[in-house]
This record gives structure tokens, sequence and C-alpha cells, in this order.
């Protein structure tokens, strides 16, 4: 399918792209390919396969389908944080990095240290507030995103944070972990790099750990390649088959556990034993304007603080039976998390908070199972 997906429906793309080449009696699937060398007799021959760390067709055949889904060229790595650590080796030395303050707590915690050795200059933005980081970026060398945030749920205006880093010659990545290529696509909007960690919904059922850097610009494709080759952060062919085989299912799985994260989230909205929840479906949520206007749904993460603080969000955690206490999202099976419980979560996040992931069962059982946890 390479170079045919034009007008192909995301949904399609997923399933159609990183297949081999239809000859008869050829696989419907790609092999894994465990191997760590190749034959290669005489010379040096340009796209032959040498060795394991510089290429390999599972990698190859995951990042046809992720740069099909993001409409560019994908790098998978062996974590979303490998892919964070190469997004990262991007930034000139010393340069000024503007980042939501409210990013994913590992992101934050290596922006703090890379600036802390004097690798770049941190500025932290609230990315809700767009005039605020459009302040932030005169003289700034790149603007890190993430939008919906983990596990605030704050909703950042990308189309026009993105243009406002255009005319500001700032570059952009954005952590579209949240959101998948589903409901938004950054590099349409003119960002440089979009990051999965594909542990999460591309993935999508809990086994594997895997990230992905997606890029429109060959330059950076070529660094980001070189990046993983030298540093030997590789994803494993068996985690790049297991992604695979979890992204072909990507939409039905998103679409059902969305409409099931919305209804969810309604329902808890009226509950007496719920003080807020953050969800940019509802309408009255903070980020729901932006959503509404920029993204093709809402996703499936909720995000509530129970009446009674900190004790009380733990006992829903203890009390849950269908709902699994546990941390990561975006699998098969609902997660809930209270994530103050980690001590790096920044105090950003309030104590009583609870992560939702909400996961493929049946709406009724995930929600009688909540019901009598909250009490
Ligand atoms: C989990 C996560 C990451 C890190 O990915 P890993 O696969 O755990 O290394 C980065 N960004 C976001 C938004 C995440 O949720």
């Amino acid at each position: 399918m390479t170079g045919h997906a034009d007008g192909l429906a995301p949904e399609t793309r997923a399933v159609a792209l990183g297949r081999p080449p239809r000859t008869p009696g050829s696989a419907v699937n790609p092999p894994v390919e465990l191997t760590s060398t190749h034959v290669t007799p005489g010379d040096f021959a340009d796209g032959v396969p040498i060795y394991g760390r510089y290429t390999n067709a599972t990698w190859a055949a995951l990042e046809e389908v992720l740069g099909g889904l993001e409409h560019g060229r994908a790098v998978t790595f062996a974590s979303g944080m490998a892919a964070g650590t190469a997004l990262f080796a991007l930034v000139p030395r010393g340069a000024r990095v503007v980042m939501g303050e409210t990013s994913y707590n590992a992101m934050l915690a290596l922006a703090r240290e890379l600036d802390a050795v004097g690798d770049l200059r941190l500025t932290l933005v609230d990315v809700a507030d767009t005039d605020a980081v459009r302040a932030a970026l005169p003289g700034a060398d790149w603007l890190l995103l993430e939008s919906p945030t983990n596990p605030l749920l704050e909703v950042a205006d990308l189309p026009a944070l993105i243009a406002a880093a255009r005319d500001a010659d700032v570059r952009v990545g954005v952590d579209n972990t949240f959101a998948t290529p589903l409901l938004q696509n950054p590099l349409d909007l003119g960002a440089d790099v979009v990051l999965h960690s594909a542990t999460k919904y591309l993935a999508g059922h809990s086994d594997v750990l895997l990230g992905a850097l997606v890029t429109t610009d060959d330059a950076l494709h070529e660094r980001l390649v070189d990046h993983r080759t030298l540093r030997g952060a590789i994803p494993g062919p068996f985690e790049a088959w297991l992604a695979l085989r979890g992204v072909r299912t990507l939409g039905v799985r998103l679409a059902r556990q969305q409409e099931t994260a919305a209804e969810l989230a309604r329902r808890l909205a009226e509950h007496p034993a719920v003080a807020r929840v953050r969800y940019p479906g509802l309408p009255d949520d903070a980020g729901h304007a932006v959503a509404a206007r920029t993204m093709r749904g809402f996703g499936a993460m909720v995000a509530i603080e129970p009446v009674g603080g900190r004790e009380a969000a733990t006992a829903v955690t203890q009390r849950v039976r269908l709902w699994t206490p546990a941390t990561s999202l975006g699998g098969v099976e609902s997660l809930i998390e209270r994530r103050r419980r980690i001590p790096s979560e920044p105090t950003t996040v309030p104590e009583a908070l609870l992560r939702l992931s909400v996961g493929l069962e049946d709406v009724e059982d995930l929600w009688r199972d909540l019901d009598a946890a909250l009490g």
C-alpha cells in the first residue's frame, strides 16, 4: 500500500498499510523479523539490510502505518521516553525551549534535568493560555506541546499555537499520545515533529512499551534515525509486531472507548460523591470550546476528584472490582489511578485526582463498579 494511501480514511490506513507486497502465496502480515544480522556478500549496497540496530522489517511495517496515520515519516523507538529523548536531542545545545508546565511527568523531569546541566534553557507555560504561550515565543527555539495534557486534560489551541510558533521561527513538537492521530494531526497544522507513546492507544493492549516520532522534514527524519542507531534506542521486533497488531483496531477501539468515556463523564458530573470531573467533551469543561473547534472527538481519558480528598480517592481505587487500579492508559481494560501516589507527579496535579482510562468493557458494568466504589 505504500504511496497509495491518499484519500483513505485513517481507520482504513491503520488496517491497510504496513502489509507485504501482494504476490501469489505471500503472507498477509509482515513477519516478526528476529535477526540481529543479514547476509551481505560483497560490498556495501544501498538499501540492503546489514544489521539489526540499523533496520528491521517489522519496524518498517509499523512505521509505514504510523507515518500514514500522522501524515509524515515515522521512526519507532524502545519507548515513548526513548522517543522523547530523541526529540530533545534535536534541540541545539543551550537553546530555549518553551514547554507546558503540566506536561507528562517524565518529559517534564527530563526537560528539567537538561536545563540543570545547561543543555537547554527551559521556559514553562500554561498551554491552555494561548496568549501566555504566544508571549513566551520570541527568542525561543522549540515549543513542546502536549494536548490534551496528562493527567489534567487541559486542551491547547494547537492551530493557533503552531501558527504563532511558525511566525516566530520556533520549531514545534507535539505529544499526541492522548488524542491519537484519529482526533488531531499536528503535522497538518505545521508542527515539525509528533511524539507518541505507542504504549498507550496505538498498541492498545497494555502489553508492550514502544514510542514513535513522526515528521514531514526529511532532514529531521534522518537525524532521528541516526539518533536511534547510534544510541541503540531501538524497539524489539516482537514489540513492534505487537504494536502493529494492536494499531489495526485503533479505529473501533477509540470510537467505543470515547463513547463510553463521554457517557461516564456525564454521569460522574451528576454524582454526589464527585467534586469535579475533567473531560473536554463536557460542555462546561474548561477545554471544551477549543477541543470542539480543533479536535475530531474528545478522547477516552477522564479525570475526577472525589469528595473527601486524597483518602477518599485512594479508597475508590481499593474498592473497584472491574476497573484495575494501575498506571498507564489507552488499553482495552479500564484503569484507574490516583496520580499523586507517584512521588514524581507534579504538585500541579490535585492530591485527589483519579485518572480514568476507559476501556472496552460494557458501559453499564463500568458504571456500576465505579458508582459502588464511590459510595
Ligand atoms: C506514557 C506517556 C509518555 C511516555 O511513554 P512511555 O512509553 O511510557 O515511555 C509520554 N507522553 C505521554 C503523554 C504519555 O502518556
